[in-house]
């Protein structure tokens, strides 16, 4: 349900989920009020965590299909494996891209050498057509553009912002940056108008077009937008994604993203089957999750 021009910006509170083994996160997508903002059709904010006592973030082995999984940290570590061999530490300004495309299994746990606070979010971009069943990748990329503006710093996780391009390989036209304020800031930042936009925050809160947002909520601007004013009174930080209407209709079961029930429903069994085409994750030291069935 698209929200009718003169009620945007829309804001949309995050509900609280849990990921892996207990660990309590705000789930901005999906979300009943909107699924997704161009191909992002996934958002979670977790943290910031005490993980210096107890196991930190244990998410065993698990599948995904039709969709890329970005990883982005705040601060702290997370220690990702996956069924292509990768075995990679996550660390705060660099970018994990996980491509599923018809099938991959991952792990991901807090190293047992961290530090104390694990903050950070995980999208999901669902594939389109013509790419939701492509071999699977992984792409860990150590630096991004990084660029200033006035007081606001833009890293460039995904897509291109400002004229700088991100070198993460995505299928849609899409973007993902991470916008920190340095201190007290007031800029105009550039839209496209053939893109729909969404803000979350990460850290403390801001203003975008004169609205207040604060952790817990998304806020979703729509299409149609050339620029966006942002003030922030003191350092806040927050994740812009936007991209091109996905227009197709994409479905989402658990951990995988397909255009039927019934794909659905086959991928879920066929992980707990233990099918060969989601590979196995080596060296994670629990057990793998297992799919629940969907009701159909
Ligand atoms: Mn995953």
């Amino acid at each position: 349900m698209d929200p009718s021009e003169d009620s945007l910006p829309q804001i949309i509170p995050a509900h609280e989920a849990v990921l892996g083994e207990g660990m309590r996160i705000a789930r901005a997508l999906p979300n009943r009020h909107r699924r997704m903002v161009g191909a992002w059709c996934f958002l979670d904010h977790f943290g910031p965590a005490d993980v210096a006592q107890g196991l930190g973030m244990r998410v065993g082995p698990h599948p995904h299909i039709g969709l890329q999984t970005v990883t982005w940290l705040v601060s702290g570590e997370v220690l990702h494996r996956d069924s292509l061999g990768s075995l990679q530490a996550i660390r705060p300004g660099q970018l994990n891209l996980m491509t599923a495309g018809r099938g991959i299994s991952h792990s991901e746990e807090s190293p047992a050498q961290r530090s104390p606070t694990l903050h950070g979010a995980q999208l999901w971009i669902a594939l389109p057509e013509a790419r939701r069943a492509c071999e699977p990748g992984f792409q860990h990329v150590q630096q991004l553009p990084v660029l200033h503006l006035q007081r606001l710093r833009a890293s460039v996780m995904i897509g291109e912002f400002l004229g700088q391009r991100s070198p993460a390989a995505v299928h849609s036209p899409l973007v993902g940056v991470e916008l920190l304020s340095e201190g007290p800031v007031e800029a105009v930042l550039p839209l496209r108008a053939d893109f729909e936009y969404a803000l979350m925050m990460l850290e403390h809160e801001a203003c975008f077009d004169g609205q207040a947002l604060g952790i817990g909520n998304l806020l979703y601007l729509g299409a149609g937008r050339r620029e966006l004013r942002v003030a922030a009174a003191s350092a806040a930080r927050c994740l812009l994604i936007g991209g091109a209407p996905f227009g197709e209709d994409m479905r989402m079961w658990w951990n995988f993203v397909a255009r039927t029930p019934q794909e659905l429903r086959r991928a879920s069994e066929d992980w707990n089957a233990g099918a060969d085409y989601f590979g196995q994750v080596h060296g994670y030291d629990g057990r793998r999750l297992e799919a629940p069935l969907p009701p159909w």
